[in-house]
């Protein structure tokens, strides 16, 4: 069976409750796709799709003739599949997890340490840091995508500061004032800055609960007075509230840039940089590893030490989170979203109507493929059998093996996760 090195996956539904439910859920629709005999619960959350070989959401091998029951088992066996670098690099491990998710509520605000950070806290914390791998990860927006993502241009927040006196509050008349003084001085703006963050993250729970209660109270009465509410961000406020009451997480949207990727859009989170998924369903690429540093909009421990000493604290716009998408001289329907770390590299695969014959191109990395969009027959000198693709398909291609598309639809769309060395 070693000649076979490219295989479907049925892949690992994650129903935490912050997730879309039953068909509303992205998720629920491509596990529909890919098995038209999945049964879809209507009341249940359809959270994330796993596509790879994490333990706790290892995919299964959609081909009884393939003695490995998972993808993490026939990687164990055939760790050539990684490509001989990738199995180098990363000690015969899949150095990718590849995701959809459908998020109906926030997630918590977070921040992911590097790999030095990652270490340390790895061996100081074992209990909430559990490896010791940095976590970069990327979002693509498959439909209108909501998050939050770094730190707000100076003047924002200045501006909230000035407006919202329920948020200063909390951070205080000597930080905010420091932070005033401090605009045009890149390197006394992101102490400051570190400053009022770390005072807001530190105050007292009855202090920020009682001016989280008089925010709401003012917006909820200026709302029904029909008055603008955007100076103090009115419908986000209420929005995060009405799913986290009393959580210090409400605040930092003040704080933190409120991004809106179109579908196509990506946004990258390198190290230490704040953020949280609001709404809007993605594909999602990360480095293995589940440390995560919360913010708030979470009923989960708070590390508010390292947080604030971890932090990026550099302003910037929201059109500088976007991260850019390059189309590939080699293959014109390829777009690559390349982000800046090893671990891993997205294509989106946009094959147009006129092509009926496409080439998934061999590289030297295993990849996992998604079919978002669209139905085609593959074939591949690596597999058993030929391989129908719809929406929802999920295969597992080896390094060094390419895989033929006959296109039966009017164009498709494939998210392809790999490792570009
Ligand atoms: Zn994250």
């Amino acid at each position: 069976m070693a000649e076979v090195k490219v295989f479907p996956l049925c892949c690992v539904v994650q129903s935490y409750a912050w997730g879309k439910v039953g068909l509303d859920s992205e998720v629920a629709r491509l596990v529909l796709g890919g098995d038209p005999q999945a049964l879809i619960e209507e009341a249940k959350p359809y959270a994330e799709l796993w596509m790879g070989a994490h333990p706790k959401g290892d995919a299964l091998i959609k081909d009884n003739r393939i003695s490995q029951r998972t993808l993490g088992q026939w990687i164990a066996d055939f760790p050539g599949c990684l490509g001989s670098k990738v199995k180098d690099t990363f000690h015969g491990q899949l150095p990718f997890l590849f995701k959809v998710l459908s998020v109906n509520t926030a997630l918590s605000i977070q921040a992911h340490p590097n790999r030095e950070l990652a270490a340390r806290l790895h061996a100081q914390f074992p209990e909430h840091y559990p490896d010791n791998n940095h976590k970069p990860e990327m979002a693509i927006a498959l439909t209108q995508f909501e998050g939050l993502c770094g730190f707000r241009p100076m003047d924002e927040i200045l501006g909230y500061l000035k407006d919202v006196p329920e948020f200063r509050a909390l951070v205080g008349n000597e930080a905010a004032e420091e932070l005033q003084s401090a605009d045009g001085d890149l390197s006394r703006t992101s102490l400051a800055l570190k400053k009022c963050f770390t005072r807001m993250m530190n105050c007292e729970k009855k202090l920020f609960v009682d001016q989280l209660n008089m925010l709401v109270k003012r917006i909820s009465e200026e709302e029904a007075a029909d008055k603008d509410t955007s100076a103090s961000n009115g419908e986000l406020l209420l929005r995060l509230h009405s799913q986290y009451p009393g959580d210090i997480g409400c605040f930092s949207i003040y704080f933190l840039n409120r991004i809106v990727l179109q579908p196509g859009d990506a946004m990258f989170l390198g190290a230490n940089e704040p953020h949280a998924y609001l709404s809007g369903d993605c594909v999602e690429c990360m480095a293995c590893s589940d440390n995560t540093v919360r913010a708030g909009l979470t009923p989960k421990y708070i590390d508010v030490d390292t947080l604030c000493e971890m932090l990026n604290y550099s302003p910037a716009p929201v059109s500088a989170k976007i991260f850019p998408c390059v189309r590939d001289n080699a293959d014109p329907c390829v777009y690559l979203y390349d982000p800046p770390v090893p671990d891993f590299t997205v294509m989106r695969i946009q094959i147009p109507a006129s092509l009926q014959q496409y080439t998934v191109s061999a590289l030297d990395s295993a990849g996992i493929l998604l079919v978002t969009d669209g139905e085609a027959v593959a074939t591949s000198a690596a597999a058993l059998s030929d391989i129908t693709l719809t929406r929802g398909s999920v295969i597992f291609i080896s390094a060094n093996e390419s895989v033929s598309l006959k296109v039966t639809s009017s164009g498709m769309t494939m998210f392809r996760a790999c490792c570009l060395l």
